[in-house]
């Protein structure tokens, strides 16, 4: 699994984030026999590499920019021969996704639309609970975020990946919703949003997201095994994400890293 985007709301860049990195969210999810499946299309997925003829899955969490600006500039969208199945919610107003995408990718906001491009994504509503598609066994369970909003769950090769990039904190001081806890239960690794401090979520309250702590909260009421913070503000320095993997560095239920741009972690390996 490699990090090329780890931000949330907005690409940022400058010494100060430099090293975590200023791409938006996209996680890549590289299994034996499996399509490349994707977590989110932010600016990150351009970096995202695909080896010719290889089926890439695509697990949109929602349609905010910082989670699909990724797509035209996604290397295989200029492969005529590539097979890219996009899933996302099924868009509220009962269109199509498909209709969706095509409004958001075109011109004047695109100098070309959705259908120049040599690909033709297969784009898939989600409705929540367990499918399979393109052969990968993918749960989705709706979140508390601004409009409608999945976390995913993976499990391939005996190794299971919870995805929560974007989770509204509930401000009244109760737990996490036990639907997110339970399509997160004991999984291996869960990536999970930890955008502000606690000061920056009482001055925004409902944008959206949460703390580190209630990550840590979501975490330990699934039992994950290990809890990546990621969606970092793009405010956040440097030097405040290596004091939060300092504050967390002995912890080992669960172990706590924070998300990096280019960094990876092996799953199931060892
Ligand atoms: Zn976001
Ligand atoms: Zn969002």
């Amino acid at each position: 699994m490699t990090f090329h985007g780890v931000r949330g709301s907005t690409a940022c860049h400058g010494e100060e984030t430099a090293r975590y990195g200023g791409n938006t969210s996209c996680v890549v999810v590289d299994a034996p026999d499996q399509p490349l499946i994707l977590f989110d299309l932010g600016t990150g997925s351009r970096y995202a590499s695909v080896a010719a003829g290889r089926e890439v899955l695509c697990l949109v969490t929602h349609l905010h920019w910082d989670h699909i600006q990724g797509l035209p500039f996604f290397p295989p969208m200029l492969d005529g021969d590539s097979r890219i199945t996009v899933c996302a919610p099924s868009p509220l107003d009962g269109g199509s996704l498909d209709e969706t995408m095509a409004s958001i990718i075109r011109a004047p906001m695109f100098p070309v639309g959705l259908d120049a491009f040599p690909a033709r994504p297969d784009f898939v509503g989600l409705d929540g609970g367990s499918v399979v598609i393109s052969g990968v066994s993918v749960s989705s369970v709706e979140v508390s975020h601004v409009g409608k909003t999945f976390g995913y769950r993976l499990d391939v090769c005996g190794v299971s990946v919870a995805y929560v990039s974007d989770h509204q904190q509930p401000m009244d001081g109760s737990g996490p919703d036990p639907k997110v806890v339970d399509v997160c239960r004991g999984v291996d690794l869960l990536i999970h949003d930890s955008q502000y401090t606690a000061a920056e979520l009482a001055s925004r309250p409902d944008w959206g997201h949460c703390t580190p702590e209630f990550a840590i909260e979501v975490a330990r009421a699934s039992g994950a095994k290990h809890l990546v913070m990621f969606h970092h503000d793009p405010d956040r320095t440097d030097r405040q994400l290596d004091d939060l993997v300092e504050a967390h560095r002995d912890s080992v239920e669960p172990r706590i890293t924070v998300a990096r741009e280019g960094a990876s972690i092996a799953l199931g390996v060892g």
